[in-house]
This record gives C-alpha cells, sequence and structure tokens, in this order.
C-alpha cells in the first residue's frame, strides 16, 4: 500500500517516503540537495527540454542525466527503438546484433576505435581501461588529474570532483589505501612527470566535474607525447565529451589520438551503458581474446544498445552546429546579465558544454575552482533558478548540458530569469 496519497504527493513528501527506504532519499549523492540547501524534487517525468515533478511543476531541465541525454526526453525515435527492443526480451546473455550494430557505430564516428567493449556504466568502463593498461604494460601506476571524475572505483576516486567535491569530502573513506597506492594526482592543465612505472594517464579531455575547465592549448597534444616517450597508455575519459563535443568526440575536436577511450552516457541513449574502445593490438588483450578479465550479466544489454543505437544514428554534423550555436547564445546571455547584476562570473564553455563559474578570471585547475565555489555563491544563484522553473545541477562542481531539445525561447527564458537570479543572489 502507498504510504503517501499519490494524488496529492509534494516533493517534501516524497522526499520523507525516500529517506525511510533509500540512503539519503536518493540512489546517487549529486541527486541529493546536499550542497545548496533544501529538498530535492522528485521527477514524474520529462519531455524534450522539460521535467516535470510529483506536485505538476515544470522545469526547463539543464541537468539531463548528468549528459546521459541529448535529443531530449523522451525522443519519440529513441523510445520507438527502445519499445521495439523490449518486445523481444530485455536480456539474454548471449550476443545480439543490437550490440554490434553499436559498436559498429563508435568504429564509423570514432577515428582509432577498431574495437569495443560494451559495458553497464562510465565507472566499469574506466576501471577496465585502466586494468587492461596495467595488464598490457606490466606497469602499476596510474596518473589522474586533480578535479576529474572517472567514476566511483576505488584507484580514480582520490582528488575526483563533482559529487564528492560538493559533499566537502577530500575523497571517500573505505578506500584501502593500498588501492590509491599506485594513483598518482595531478593539476589539471599541467603536465605531469612520467617514468617507466606509470603504465597509463587517464585525463577527462574537457574537465566536466569540476565545473567546465578547457584543456589550455597544447595540453592534451603534450600529453601525447609524454605518454609515447615513455611507454604509458593515454586514456581518455570521453564519458561526457564523447558524442557530445563532436561527433567524433573530444578526440577528433582536439586532434589528439589516444590509446583507449571510455564512453558511456550518450551512447546508452538514457539507459545503463559504458564502454571501453580502441584499437586491435590493445583491446584483443580483454578477455576473451586476451587474458585481462572483465565481464558483465547486462553488458551490452539488448534496450541500452537500442537506446544508444537511435540516439547515434540521430547525430550528424548539422546536430553539432545547433548543439554549439545554442550553447554560444547561453554563454554569452549569461555571462552578461550575471555581470550586469554586478557578480563576478566566468561562463566557460567548449561547444555545447559549459559551466558558471562566480570567479574574477578564467578557472584553468581544480583549487581554482575550488577557491570560486568557496564564495558560496552558487546555491543562492540555483535556488533562485529553480524556483523560477530553471534546474540547474544541485552541486557547484557540475556543468550545464543544453541539448538538442532546448530551443531559441528555452534559451532566451534562461537568460531572462537568469538575470533576476543573479540580481537575487548577489542580495542574498
Ligand atoms: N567519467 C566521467 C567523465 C563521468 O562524468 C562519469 C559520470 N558522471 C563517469 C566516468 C562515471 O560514469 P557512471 O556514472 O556511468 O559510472
Amino acid at each position: 500500500m502507498a504510504l503517501i496519497d499519490e494524488e496529492h504527493i509534494t516533493n517534501e513528501d516524497a522526499f520523507q517516503r525516500a529517506c525511510a527506504s533509500l540512503v539519503g532519499g536518493v540512489n546517487s549523492p549529486v541527486r541529493s540537495f546536499a550542497a545548496v540547501g533544501g529538498v530535492p524534487f522528485f521527477v514524474a517525468g520529462g519531455h524534450g527540454s522539460y521535467l516535470t515533478d510529483v506536485e505538476g511543476r515544470r522545469y526547463l531541465d539543464y541537468i539531463q542525466s548528468y549528459g546521459a541525454i541529448i535529443h531530449g526526453h523522451g525522443n519519440p525515435v529513441v523510445l520507438s527503438a527502445l519499445t521495439e527492443a523490449a518486445r523481444q526480451g530485455t536480456t539474454f546473455g548471449a550476443p545480439t546484433l543490437g550490440e554490434v550494430e553499436l559498436a559498429e557505430m563508435i568504429q564509423q564516428k570514432v577515428s582509432g576505435v577498431d574495437l569495443v567493449r560494451l559495458t553497464s556504466s562510465g565507472t566499469e568502463a574506466t576501471m577496465t581501461a585502466l586494468r587492461l593498461a596495467r595488464g598490457v604494460t606490466n606497469r602499476s601506476k596510474i596518473v589522474k588529474f586533480e578535479g576529474c571524475y572517472h567514476g566511483h572505483s576505488d584507484a580514480l576516486l582520490a582528488a575526483s570532483g563533482s559529487g564528492v567535491a560538493s559533499l566537502g569530502l577530500p575523497a571517500s573513506v573505505g578506500v584501502a589505501p593500498n588501492a590509491v597506492a599506485d594513483t598518482i594526482v595531478v593539476p589539471y592543465n599541467e603536465l605531469p612527470p612520467i617514468d617507466e612505472t606509470v603504465a597509463a594517464v587517464i585525463v577527462e579531455p574537457v574537465a566536466a566535474n569540476m565545473g567546465l575547465v578547457p584543456a589550455q592549448s597544447g595540453f592534451l597534444q603534450e600529453l601525447r607525447s609524454l605518454t609515447e616517450q615513455s611507454g604509458a597508455l593515454l586514456i581518455f575519459d570521453e564519458v561526457i565529451t564523447g558524442f557530445r563535443v563532436a561527433e567524433g568526440g573530444a578526440s577528433a575536436l582536439y586532434g589528439v589520438t589516444p590509446d583507449l577511450w571510455c564512453f558511456g552516457k550518450i551512447i546508452g541513449g538514457g539507459l545503463p551503458v559504458g564502454a571501453v574502445a580502441g584499437p586491435h593490438h590493445l583491446m584483443n588483450h580483454l578477455a576473451p581474446t586476451g587474458s585481462v578479465y572483465q565481464a558483465g550479466t547486462l553488458s551490452g544489454n539488448p534496450l541500452a544498445t537500442a537506446a544508444g543505437s537511435a540516439a547515434l544514428r540521430l547525430l550528424n554534423t548539422a546536430s553539432y552546429r545547433m548543439l554549439t550555436g545554442r550553447a554560444e547564445q547561453l554563454a554569452f546571455g549569461l555571462t552578461k546579465v550575471i555581470e550586469e547584476a554586478d557578480l563576478a562570473v566566468q561562463v566557460q564553455r567548449v561547444e555545447s558544454l559549459l559551466g558558471i563559474f562566480f570567479a574574477d578570471e578564467p578557472v584553468t585547475n581544480y583549487r581554482q575552482a575550488v577557491a570560486s565555489v568557496e564564495r558560496g555563491i552558487y546555491p543562492y544563484f540555483f535556488h533562485a533558478m529553480l524556483k523560477r522553473g530553471i534546474a540547474l545541477a544541485p552541486g557547484p562542481y557540475e556543468v550545464l548540458f543544453p541539448g538538442l531539445a532546448h530551443s531559441v525561447d528555452d534559451v532566451d527564458k534562461t537568460i531572462d530569469v537568469a538575470s533576476a537570479a543573479a540580481a537575487e543572489a548577489r542580495e542574498r
């Protein structure tokens, strides 16, 4: 029996009910309002660029499932591929052509990818990429950059931005010292020393979990040559940037080819997915052809591959032109109205990904991102936007995901609302 009258449920009721069965009322800390205060809204449904909560309030949504959605909620083409697949069964534990089709699409769009291994999350993809790098190089150390998030596996949680940072945690307890003993954390946009013990350097080619921090000119190219010289593998974590910043992802945008790619989000069309990809000579080290073990009951799930293939099939050059156009309009407008409200702001953008820092100077690394967040303006701005019907992520280290469902009018409305919200945040 429902504990609460569903017809008159409020977000407060829903949250109370959730807290009785789910830790903190949520299944991922980034969904909680711990960083901004208050109670999360509970989503009843999503249509295009909008969400509706259980109280019937509508929000223009810039979270878009943290980038898993690029065509807007409930895109009819994606939905019909998904329902068609579901009619044939939901999971088999035997290969399907749907998996092949998704892998082929990734191959076609990303130059340098020969083979793909599908997983059920981005976390599994990065975990697998590290194991593969260690297996191939017979080395143990991993270099990661401060403020880059690569999922919640032990070795990669160190200084990882996003939800960990929003909650004010340096990292997670429960990670054994041994598990991170081989993880070297270095500042983003600085070149790390790489010796012959380093198996891999993993990087978000556009950092999108400490707000939006672009790779500075030459950074990725230099990383490529340093890793090449030292025999370490370069892993691009394109879980967010893949198929979003360009049809071929960040490697195409910057003209830098890593050894391995990690994908997720968009390639599942809104269903759980991840992928590791790379050239034959590396990928063939994975079981069953090689001796680096990795597996998954739901890996390459038929619903996820159907939705993901449909989502990727809909993306073309025109999509990216449109996405970038919207994001330019948004970044320009936000900068203007927030500055007019007398707040120092840096709206940082790479193609359609953007983030808002309340800061005097451009932010190039995690330390600067933290300093900007510590000004404490974001929670006020966030709530001032939310109460006017614009949903940003409830954490200051997240980015905005304008998508193909966001119209010019949506963006105009966002800028109007931001003008009032910035004035309110200024008066806090
Ligand atoms: N890498 C990056 C860059 C991410 O942004 C994320 C998730 N936000 C992950 C990895 C982990 O993906 P998942 O949440 O699917 O495990």
